[in-house]
């Protein structure tokens, strides 16, 4: 305010010099003499409207400056919102794992490029009779834990989803067979380890069951998914908490 009422006077007394240099000019020019009278109202006149026109003019300006800001603000908060939602959008709200549809859109495009790299499906075992023993909620309790053993054994970098409602899929980005091999071990051994105590001091064992398949540059998605779904069920069949590991597969498999 304080800056509005300076800017102000400096615009109205510039007024009032401007006015007073016009009115000699002129008088100058036609012969005449600045007198009196005319010396009030050259200061006057120029001051009472000058100085409340550019108070009003400034404070408008500020106004407008202050409304852009908070617009500009707004626009961020929305931006970020807006990502934020997106994001969401992708994951699964359970586990924060990526959802189904940005799994396997994630692995078709690495396909698309034919990186190297390697498939695990992995899936709970005998899920549904921890449902049935403790109910849903504690099901869902054991599968944030399974969830978190996951993530906790791949490599950073890996791509993790939850592709079913007891099922993950972890692309592992570049990994050789051998090193698939090892983190499909890994994910075993750490759900294994898992302490689960849904009621009382009686652990109640987790595991998973894993099929792999190593991706070879000609096969597509539905070509691996196949691949590892085929080692799921032979390591299902197995007895369970088993990770059987194909050593690639081709589009012609
Ligand atoms: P298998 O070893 O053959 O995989 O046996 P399973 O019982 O895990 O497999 P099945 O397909 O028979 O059952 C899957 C169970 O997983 C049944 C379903 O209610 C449960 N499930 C799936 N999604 C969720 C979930 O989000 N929360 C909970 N609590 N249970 C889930
Ligand atoms: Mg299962
Ligand atoms: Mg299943």
């Amino acid at each position: 305010m304080n800056r509005i009422f300076l800017k102000s006077a400096a615009v109205a007394f510039s007024s009032v010099l401007a006015s007073i240099a016009i009115a000699f000019i002129v008088a100058k020019a036609l012969g005449g003499s600045v007198d009196g009278n005319a010396w009030v109202m050259l200061t006057v006149c120029p001051l009472a409207i000058a100085w409340p026109a550019s108070a009003y003019t400034f404070w408008q300006g500020a106004k407008l400056k202050r409304a852009h800001a908070e617009l500009e603000r707004a626009h961020a908060e929305l931006a970020a919102a807006h990502s934020n939602l997106e994001e969401k959008s992708r994951r699964d709200p359970m586990t924060g794992m990526l959802n189904r549809e940005t799994f396997f859109a994630s692995l078709d495009r690495s396909r698309r490029r034919s990186d190297r790299g390697a498939l695990l499906i992995i899936d709970a075992d005998h899920f549904k009779k921890i449902n049935d023993s403790f109910g849903h909620l504690t099901g869902d309790k054991a599968l944030l834990e399974i969830a978190e053993a996951i993530a906790r054994a791949v490599r950073s970098g890996d791509v993790l989803g939850r592709i079913g409602g007891e099922e993950f899929g972890a692309y592992l980005i570049g990994a050789s067979g051998e090193e698939a091999i090892h983190v499909a071990e890994r994910v075993r051994r750490e759900v294994e380890l898992i302490r689960f105590q849904p009621l009382d001091e009686r652990v109640v064992p987790l595991t998973v069951s894993i099929g792999g398949t190593s991706c070879m540059t000609d096969a597509n998605v539905s070509d691996l998914m196949r691949a590892a779904d085929k080692r799921l069920y032979e390591a299902k069949n197995g007895g369970r908490n088993l990770a059987i590991f194909d050593e690639g597969v081709s589009a012609a498999a």
